[in-house]
């Protein structure tokens, strides 16, 4: 059984104030011990104040990206000790705004550096996969996902992917409030344990969470979470507002019957 994990992507969103406030309503709202598993991620300069905010709580911290070298001249950067340094158990790799909106993007490879950095380090990295909407409309959903599986794990044995989180999501679902249809988000999600049964095996692949994210709110979760390959989701823009992560966090723990 894969326990579901449901984690906010806050993005370059909230103030110090909001988020403390955001933190402190999740901690109200939810209850002290659920069936699912919960992170927020904050922006980097936010997350010692959020590991703050959270301490005693079931609610884990994320960051949104990690540098997959310790100690270097790269300003800007942060390395996964400092990740560890302010509690971080999460990193979220190869976010698409970061693959594809962002200067010159990042690539695959650099993507699995990040990843292993992430790994080694004792970080659980959530994996970032998706097709463009050019890519899904000319029937290339499937090859993009291979490509950026295949080559996001090189180096990585099962016992690092144990220890990682893949989210799907599809870029033209992101932050655009037009999510996949469930029976999109099962299929995509049915390939990516396939083909993980393939490069691992496929009773492990059984026991790997793969987080379904793009334009997930209050009102669609139920059906999407009821997917039987859909493990949680990765939430952008709903997750800034406790009265829509609530009850994505409720629908998740209804669809998998957990309460
Ligand atoms: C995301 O940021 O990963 C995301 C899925 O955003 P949104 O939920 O706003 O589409």
């Amino acid at each position: 059984m894969r326990r579901p994990f449901v984690a906010g992507n806050w993005k370059m969103n909230l103030t110090l104030a909001s988020a403390r406030q955001l933190v402190a309503a999740l901690r109200q709202q939810l209850p002290a011990d659920p069936p699912v598993d919960v992170a927020v991620c904050p922006p980097y300069p936010y997350l010692l104040a959020v590991a703050d905010a959270l301490d005693g709580s079931f609610i884990k911290l994320g960051a949104q990206n990690v540098y997959f070298a310790d100690n270097r001249a790269i300003p800007g950067e942060v390395s996964t000790q400092m990740l560890l340094d302010v509690c971080c158990t999460y990193a979220i790799i190869g976010h698409s705004e970061r693959r594809h909106t962002i200067g010159q993007g990042e690539d695959d490879q650099m993507l699995n550096r990040k990843s292993k950095s992430a790994l080694v380090a004792g970080l659980v990295a959530i994996f970032c996969i998706g097709e463009k909407l050019e890519q899904r409309d000319s029937g290339q959903t499937e090859t993009v996902l291979e490509q950026q599986l295949r080559t996001g794990l090189v180096g990585i044995d099962a016992d690092g992917l144990g220890r990682m989180v893949i989210a799907y999501e599809p870029v033209w679902a992101i932050g655009t409030g037009r999510n996949a249809t469930p029976q999109q988000a099962q299929d995509a999600h049915s390939f990516i344990r396939n083909l993980l049964g393939r490069l691992y095996s496929p009773d492990f692949a059984a026991t790997i969470r793969i987080q379904y994210g793009g334009s997930v709110k209050a009102d669609n979760a139920a059906e999407l979470m009821a997917q039987p390959d859909v493990d949680g989701a990765l939430v952008g823009g709903a997750s800034l507002k406790v009265e829509q992560f609530v009850p994505i966090i409720e629908a998740t723990i209804r669809a998998k019957q957990l309460a």
